[in-house]
Protein backbone atom coordinates (compact mmCIF):
# COMPACT_ATOMS: atom_id res chain seq x y z
CA UNK A 1 0.00 0.00 0.00
CA UNK A 2 1.53 3.38 -0.72
CA UNK A 3 1.48 6.25 2.00
CA UNK A 4 0.28 9.17 1.33
CA UNK A 5 2.10 11.13 3.47
CA UNK A 6 5.37 10.70 5.45
CA UNK A 7 5.11 12.91 8.77
CA UNK A 8 8.60 13.62 10.50
CA UNK A 9 7.24 14.01 14.28
CA UNK A 10 10.54 15.38 16.00
CA UNK A 11 10.27 14.69 19.77
CA UNK A 12 8.11 12.13 19.76
CA UNK A 13 9.50 10.06 22.56
CA UNK A 14 8.80 12.58 24.91
CA UNK A 15 6.24 13.49 27.08
CA UNK A 16 3.57 14.98 24.71
CA UNK A 17 5.26 13.70 21.29
CA UNK A 18 4.46 10.41 22.50
CA UNK A 19 0.94 10.49 22.48
CA UNK A 20 0.97 12.19 18.67
CA UNK A 21 2.64 9.53 17.46
CA UNK A 22 0.48 6.93 18.97
CA UNK A 23 -2.84 9.07 17.86
CA UNK A 24 -1.35 9.41 14.24
CA UNK A 25 0.18 5.76 13.93
CA UNK A 26 -3.29 4.26 14.93
CA UNK A 27 -5.39 6.46 13.30
CA UNK A 28 -3.96 6.67 9.89
CA UNK A 29 -2.72 3.53 8.76
CA UNK A 30 -2.18 5.45 5.46
CA UNK A 31 0.30 7.39 6.64
CA UNK A 32 4.35 6.80 7.62
CA UNK A 33 4.75 8.01 10.71
CA UNK A 34 8.78 8.65 11.51
CA UNK A 35 9.24 9.42 14.93
CA UNK A 36 12.81 11.36 15.54
CA UNK A 37 14.41 12.17 18.83
CA UNK A 38 17.80 12.26 20.28
CA UNK A 39 16.39 10.45 23.69
CA UNK A 40 17.34 12.79 26.07
CA UNK A 41 16.66 12.53 30.00
CA UNK A 42 13.02 13.23 28.78
CA UNK A 43 12.64 10.83 26.02
CA UNK A 44 11.56 7.28 26.70
CA UNK A 45 10.84 4.61 23.92
CA UNK A 46 8.86 2.65 26.36
CA UNK A 47 6.35 5.38 25.81
CA UNK A 48 5.75 4.35 22.69
CA UNK A 49 5.35 0.17 22.75
CA UNK A 50 2.53 -0.01 21.76
CA UNK A 51 3.44 1.21 18.17
CA UNK A 52 6.91 -0.56 17.87
CA UNK A 53 6.42 -3.11 15.05
CA UNK A 54 3.65 -1.37 13.18
CA UNK A 55 4.25 -1.10 9.60
CA UNK A 56 3.67 2.26 9.28
CA UNK A 57 5.94 3.22 12.06
CA UNK A 58 9.71 3.82 12.22
CA UNK A 59 12.31 5.43 14.66
CA UNK A 60 15.42 7.53 14.26
CA UNK A 61 18.03 8.32 17.01
CA UNK A 62 18.96 11.80 15.66
CA UNK A 63 19.72 15.43 17.33
CA UNK A 64 18.00 18.29 15.79
CA UNK A 65 20.86 20.20 16.07
CA UNK A 66 22.40 18.14 13.38
CA UNK A 67 22.25 19.32 9.94
CA UNK A 68 23.67 16.60 8.50
CA UNK A 69 21.79 13.44 10.18
CA UNK A 70 18.50 15.29 9.53
CA UNK A 71 18.95 15.26 5.97
CA UNK A 72 19.62 11.64 5.93
CA UNK A 73 16.41 10.94 7.77
CA UNK A 74 14.58 13.02 5.27
CA UNK A 75 16.19 11.30 1.95
CA UNK A 76 15.29 7.74 3.68
CA UNK A 77 11.52 8.80 4.38
CA UNK A 78 10.90 11.14 1.66
CA UNK A 79 9.47 13.53 4.59
CA UNK A 80 6.35 15.10 3.52
CA UNK A 81 5.53 16.99 6.16
CA UNK A 82 6.97 17.93 9.84
CA UNK A 83 5.26 17.85 13.50
CA UNK A 84 7.72 19.93 15.65
CA UNK A 85 8.02 18.92 18.55
CA UNK A 86 11.26 18.06 20.12
CA UNK A 87 12.61 20.49 22.78
CA UNK A 88 13.84 21.13 25.85
CA UNK A 89 11.03 21.96 27.71
CA UNK A 90 11.99 22.36 31.70
CA UNK A 91 12.36 26.18 32.55
CA UNK A 92 13.59 25.07 36.36
CA UNK A 93 16.47 24.08 33.82
CA UNK A 94 16.32 26.74 31.74
CA UNK A 95 17.15 28.80 34.75
CA UNK A 96 20.49 26.64 34.96
CA UNK A 97 21.33 25.83 31.70
CA UNK A 98 19.82 28.37 29.34
CA UNK A 99 22.76 27.72 26.44
CA UNK A 100 21.14 24.43 25.87
CA UNK A 101 18.18 25.75 25.09
CA UNK A 102 18.94 28.29 22.07
CA UNK A 103 20.69 25.24 20.95
CA UNK A 104 17.57 22.95 20.95
CA UNK A 105 14.79 24.92 20.43
CA UNK A 106 16.60 27.82 18.19
CA UNK A 107 19.54 26.25 16.25
CA UNK A 108 17.94 23.05 15.99
CA UNK A 109 14.18 24.42 14.56
CA UNK A 110 16.28 26.60 12.63
CA UNK A 111 18.03 23.15 11.61
CA UNK A 112 14.98 21.70 10.75
CA UNK A 113 13.52 24.45 8.77
CA UNK A 114 16.51 25.11 6.73
CA UNK A 115 16.85 20.80 5.90
CA UNK A 116 13.03 21.05 4.86
CA UNK A 117 13.11 23.77 3.00
CA UNK A 118 16.08 22.43 1.10
CA UNK A 119 14.49 18.89 0.61
CA UNK A 120 10.84 20.70 -0.31
CA UNK A 121 12.81 22.91 -3.15
CA UNK A 122 10.68 23.78 -5.84
CA UNK A 123 7.22 22.31 -4.38
CA UNK A 124 7.13 24.11 -0.76
CA UNK A 125 2.97 24.96 -1.06
CA UNK A 126 2.93 20.91 -1.15
CA UNK A 127 4.35 20.60 2.50
CA UNK A 128 3.39 21.28 6.16
CA UNK A 129 6.28 22.26 8.65
CA UNK A 130 3.80 22.39 11.92
CA UNK A 131 5.59 23.94 14.84
CA UNK A 132 4.28 23.27 18.55
CA UNK A 133 4.79 25.37 21.03
CA UNK A 134 3.97 27.29 24.27
CA UNK A 135 1.37 29.54 25.54
CA UNK A 136 4.56 30.94 27.95
CA UNK A 137 5.76 32.77 24.71
CA UNK A 138 3.35 35.51 25.96
CA UNK A 139 4.46 36.25 29.06
CA UNK A 140 2.70 36.73 32.02
CA UNK A 141 -0.53 38.25 32.95
CA UNK A 142 -1.75 40.21 36.18
CA UNK A 143 -4.36 41.89 35.59
CA UNK A 144 -6.72 39.38 33.97
CA UNK A 145 -7.72 38.78 30.78
CA UNK A 146 -6.13 35.87 28.41
CA UNK A 147 -4.05 34.85 25.77
CA UNK A 148 -4.92 36.00 22.44
CA UNK A 149 -3.27 34.85 19.17
CA UNK A 150 -2.79 38.51 18.60
CA UNK A 151 -0.78 39.30 22.49
CA UNK A 152 2.34 40.47 21.53
CA UNK A 153 5.28 37.94 22.69
CA UNK A 154 7.17 38.81 25.99
CA UNK A 155 9.00 35.72 27.18
CA UNK A 156 10.44 35.80 30.92
CA UNK A 157 12.23 32.65 31.08
CA UNK A 158 14.80 31.04 29.44
CA UNK A 159 12.54 28.20 28.10
CA UNK A 160 10.05 30.52 26.79
CA UNK A 161 12.40 32.93 25.25
CA UNK A 162 14.06 29.49 23.41
CA UNK A 163 10.65 28.77 22.29
CA UNK A 164 9.81 32.61 21.19
CA UNK A 165 12.56 32.49 19.45
CA UNK A 166 11.88 29.28 17.32
CA UNK A 167 8.74 30.61 16.73
CA UNK A 168 9.76 33.73 15.29
CA UNK A 169 11.66 31.79 12.91
CA UNK A 170 9.08 29.45 11.66
CA UNK A 171 7.03 32.64 10.47
CA UNK A 172 10.12 34.31 9.34
CA UNK A 173 10.54 31.31 6.76
CA UNK A 174 6.87 31.46 6.00
CA UNK A 175 6.84 35.20 5.06
CA UNK A 176 10.90 34.89 3.73
CA UNK A 177 10.73 31.61 1.85
CA UNK A 178 6.99 30.80 1.42
CA UNK A 179 7.14 27.87 3.43
CA UNK A 180 3.53 26.65 4.03
CA UNK A 181 3.68 26.64 8.31
CA UNK A 182 1.66 26.65 11.00
CA UNK A 183 2.46 27.24 14.79
CA UNK A 184 0.17 26.22 17.90
CA UNK A 185 1.16 27.69 21.12
CA UNK A 186 -0.78 25.33 24.34
CA UNK A 187 -1.34 25.65 27.57
CA UNK A 188 0.34 23.37 30.46
CA UNK A 189 -0.68 19.57 30.00
CA UNK A 190 -0.88 17.37 32.20
CA UNK A 191 -1.54 13.09 31.61
CA UNK A 192 0.29 9.89 30.88
CA UNK A 193 4.02 9.48 30.69
CA UNK A 194 4.85 13.58 31.72
CA UNK A 195 8.48 13.61 33.47
CA UNK A 196 8.25 12.93 37.29
CA UNK A 197 10.09 16.90 37.45
CA UNK A 198 7.04 18.60 36.56
CA UNK A 199 4.55 19.42 39.29
CA UNK A 200 1.63 16.73 39.03
CA UNK A 201 3.75 13.81 38.55
CA UNK A 202 6.15 14.88 40.87
CA UNK A 203 3.40 15.01 43.62
CA UNK A 204 1.67 11.57 42.41
CA UNK A 205 5.11 9.98 42.90
CA UNK A 206 6.14 11.92 46.01
CA UNK A 207 2.58 11.69 47.69
CA UNK A 208 3.13 8.06 47.34
CA UNK A 209 6.73 7.66 48.50
CA UNK A 210 5.74 10.00 51.42
CA UNK A 211 7.98 12.69 50.54
CA UNK A 212 7.75 16.29 51.05
CA UNK A 213 5.80 18.24 47.98
CA UNK A 214 7.88 21.23 47.50
CA UNK A 215 5.35 24.02 46.30
CA UNK A 216 6.86 27.61 44.60
CA UNK A 217 6.44 30.35 46.76
CA UNK A 218 2.87 30.48 48.20
CA UNK A 219 1.60 28.18 45.36
CA UNK A 220 -0.39 31.32 43.96
CA UNK A 221 0.98 30.92 40.25
CA UNK A 222 -2.43 29.79 37.88
CA UNK A 223 -2.07 27.72 34.81
CA UNK A 224 -4.53 26.38 32.56
CA UNK A 225 -4.33 22.83 32.14
CA UNK A 226 -5.21 20.57 29.56
CA UNK A 227 -5.39 16.33 29.04
CA UNK A 228 -2.21 15.48 26.82
CA UNK A 229 -4.21 13.46 25.27
CA UNK A 230 -6.33 16.49 24.36
CA UNK A 231 -3.69 18.43 23.34
CA UNK A 232 -2.68 15.43 20.56
CA UNK A 233 -6.35 15.99 19.13
CA UNK A 234 -5.61 19.13 18.89
CA UNK A 235 -1.90 18.73 17.16
CA UNK A 236 -4.20 16.41 14.64
CA UNK A 237 -6.98 18.81 13.86
CA UNK A 238 -4.83 21.73 13.33
CA UNK A 239 -2.04 19.41 11.21
CA UNK A 240 -5.50 18.54 8.96
CA UNK A 241 -7.52 21.54 9.24
CA UNK A 242 -5.57 24.53 10.19
CA UNK A 243 -4.73 27.27 7.60
CA UNK A 244 -1.00 27.80 6.66
CA UNK A 245 0.50 30.74 8.51
CA UNK A 246 -2.06 30.65 10.90
CA UNK A 247 -1.29 30.54 14.82
CA UNK A 248 -4.02 28.35 17.09
CA UNK A 249 -3.87 28.83 20.47
CA UNK A 250 -4.83 25.23 22.65
CA UNK A 251 -6.04 25.09 26.44
CA UNK A 252 -8.04 23.54 28.78
CA UNK A 253 -10.58 26.82 30.08
CA UNK A 254 -9.06 25.49 33.04
CA UNK A 255 -7.50 27.83 35.37
CA UNK A 256 -5.85 26.19 38.75
CA UNK A 257 -3.81 27.55 41.40
CA UNK A 258 -0.76 25.44 41.65
CA UNK A 259 -1.47 24.96 45.35
CA UNK A 260 -5.23 24.03 44.90
CA UNK A 261 -4.02 21.45 42.19
CA UNK A 262 -1.45 19.99 44.87
CA UNK A 263 -4.43 19.82 47.61
CA UNK A 264 -6.28 18.18 45.14
CA UNK A 265 -3.94 15.86 44.69
CA UNK A 266 -3.61 14.65 48.15
CA UNK A 267 -7.63 14.50 48.51
CA UNK A 268 -7.63 12.07 45.42
CA UNK A 269 -4.41 10.07 46.64
CA UNK A 270 -5.73 9.41 50.03
CA UNK A 271 -8.50 8.32 48.59
CA UNK A 272 -6.74 5.90 46.16
CA UNK A 273 -4.32 4.97 48.67
CA UNK A 274 -7.05 4.33 51.69
CA UNK A 275 -4.97 6.99 53.90
CA UNK A 276 -6.93 8.61 56.32
CA UNK A 277 -8.42 12.19 55.13
CA UNK A 278 -5.72 15.35 55.71
CA UNK A 279 -2.64 12.70 55.95
CA UNK A 280 -0.93 13.72 52.23
CA UNK A 281 -1.58 17.69 52.45
CA UNK A 282 0.82 17.41 55.70
CA UNK A 283 3.95 16.74 52.78
CA UNK A 284 2.98 20.01 51.72
CA UNK A 285 6.30 22.45 51.86
CA UNK A 286 6.80 25.71 50.21
CA UNK A 287 10.21 26.53 49.50
CA UNK A 288 11.85 29.66 47.17
CA UNK A 289 10.00 31.06 44.28
CA UNK A 290 11.43 30.34 41.03
CA UNK A 291 13.33 33.12 40.04
CA UNK A 292 11.01 35.59 37.74
CA UNK A 293 8.20 33.00 38.53
CA UNK A 294 5.41 33.97 36.00
CA UNK A 295 2.09 34.72 37.87
CA UNK A 296 -0.70 33.72 35.47
CA UNK A 297 -1.24 32.11 32.02
CA UNK A 298 -4.64 32.15 30.03
CA UNK A 299 -5.21 31.33 27.03
CA UNK A 300 -8.34 32.10 25.17
CA UNK A 301 -8.84 29.08 23.04
CA UNK A 302 -11.94 30.65 21.10
CA UNK A 303 -10.11 30.64 17.58
CA UNK A 304 -9.59 26.71 17.21
CA UNK A 305 -12.92 25.81 18.57
CA UNK A 306 -14.71 28.35 16.39
CA UNK A 307 -12.56 28.00 13.03
CA UNK A 308 -11.43 24.13 13.57
CA UNK A 309 -14.38 22.46 16.04
CA UNK A 310 -11.68 21.26 18.88
CA UNK A 311 -12.16 20.97 22.42
CA UNK A 312 -11.24 19.68 25.32
CA UNK A 313 -13.10 16.20 25.66
CA UNK A 314 -12.19 15.57 29.89
CA UNK A 315 -13.01 17.72 32.58
CA UNK A 316 -10.38 18.34 35.10
CA UNK A 317 -11.04 16.00 37.77
CA UNK A 318 -11.94 13.63 35.30
CA UNK A 319 -8.55 14.08 33.88
CA UNK A 320 -6.76 14.02 37.46
CA UNK A 321 -8.41 10.49 38.39
CA UNK A 322 -7.06 8.85 34.62
CA UNK A 323 -3.76 10.40 35.07
CA UNK A 324 -3.32 8.96 38.68
CA UNK A 325 -4.45 5.69 38.31
CA UNK A 326 -1.82 5.47 35.23
CA UNK A 327 0.88 6.65 37.88
CA UNK A 328 -0.07 4.31 40.16
CA UNK A 329 -0.42 1.30 37.49
CA UNK A 330 2.59 2.26 35.33
CA UNK A 331 5.20 2.07 38.62
CA UNK A 332 8.03 -0.05 36.56
CA UNK A 333 7.87 3.06 34.01
CA UNK A 334 8.34 5.88 36.82
CA UNK A 335 11.24 3.69 38.25
CA UNK A 336 12.42 3.29 34.57
CA UNK A 337 12.33 6.85 33.55
CA UNK A 338 13.84 7.81 37.38
CA UNK A 339 16.48 5.77 37.46
CA UNK A 340 17.81 5.71 33.72
CA UNK A 341 17.28 2.62 33.26
CA UNK A 342 15.27 3.50 29.78
CA UNK A 343 18.38 4.20 28.62
CA UNK A 344 19.09 0.49 28.64
CA UNK A 345 15.83 -0.31 27.50
CA UNK A 346 17.11 1.41 23.81
CA UNK A 347 20.48 -0.39 24.12
CA UNK A 348 18.07 -3.73 24.00
CA UNK A 349 15.88 -2.88 21.37
CA UNK A 350 17.50 -0.63 19.05
CA UNK A 351 21.54 -1.05 18.74
P1 LIG B 1 9.47 16.60 26.79
O1 LIG B 1 10.65 17.24 27.44
O2 LIG B 1 8.69 15.59 27.53
O3 LIG B 1 9.94 15.91 25.43
C1 LIG B 1 10.82 16.50 24.55
C2 LIG B 1 11.36 15.43 23.61
O4 LIG B 1 12.29 16.06 22.70
C3 LIG B 1 12.12 14.32 24.34
O5 LIG B 1 11.73 13.07 23.83
C4 LIG B 1 13.57 14.61 24.01
O6 LIG B 1 14.37 13.44 23.94
C5 LIG B 1 13.46 15.28 22.65
N1 LIG B 1 14.59 16.17 22.37
C6 LIG B 1 15.11 17.11 23.22
N2 LIG B 1 16.16 17.70 22.62
C7 LIG B 1 16.30 17.15 21.39
C8 LIG B 1 17.18 17.34 20.31
N3 LIG B 1 18.18 18.24 20.39
N4 LIG B 1 17.01 16.61 19.18
C9 LIG B 1 16.02 15.71 19.10
N5 LIG B 1 15.15 15.45 20.10
C10 LIG B 1 15.29 16.16 21.23
O7 LIG B 1 8.57 17.81 26.30
P2 LIG B 1 6.98 17.88 26.12
O8 LIG B 1 6.40 18.35 27.37
O9 LIG B 1 6.48 16.64 25.50
O10 LIG B 1 6.88 19.08 25.07
C11 LIG B 1 6.90 18.83 23.67
C12 LIG B 1 6.75 20.14 22.92
O11 LIG B 1 5.53 20.76 23.28
C13 LIG B 1 7.84 21.15 23.23
O12 LIG B 1 8.16 21.83 22.05
C14 LIG B 1 7.22 22.09 24.24
O13 LIG B 1 7.78 23.39 24.15
C15 LIG B 1 5.77 22.07 23.77
N6 LIG B 1 4.77 22.34 24.82
C16 LIG B 1 4.79 21.65 26.00
C17 LIG B 1 3.80 21.89 26.96
C18 LIG B 1 3.73 21.11 28.26
O14 LIG B 1 2.90 21.44 29.10
N7 LIG B 1 4.51 20.07 28.46
C19 LIG B 1 2.81 22.84 26.71
C20 LIG B 1 2.84 23.52 25.49
C21 LIG B 1 3.82 23.25 24.56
Amino acid sequence: KSMSKSILITGGAGFIGCHVVKLFVEKYSQYKIVNLDALTYAGNLENLKSVEGKENYFFEKVDIQDAEDLQLVFDKHKISDVIHLAAESHVDRSISDPLAFVKTNVVGTVNLLNVAKKYWEGELDEHLFYHVSTDEVYGSLHDGGFFLETTAYDPQSPYSASKAASDHFVRAYANTYGMRTVVSNCSNNYGPNHFPEKLIPLCINNIKNNKPLPVYGKGENVRDWLFVKDHARAIDTVFHQGKAGETYNIGGFNEWKNIDIVRLLCKKMDEKLGRPPGTSEKLITFVKDRAGHDLRYAIDATKIQQELGWEPSLQFEEGIELTIDWYLANEDWLDHVTSGAYQDYYKEHYE
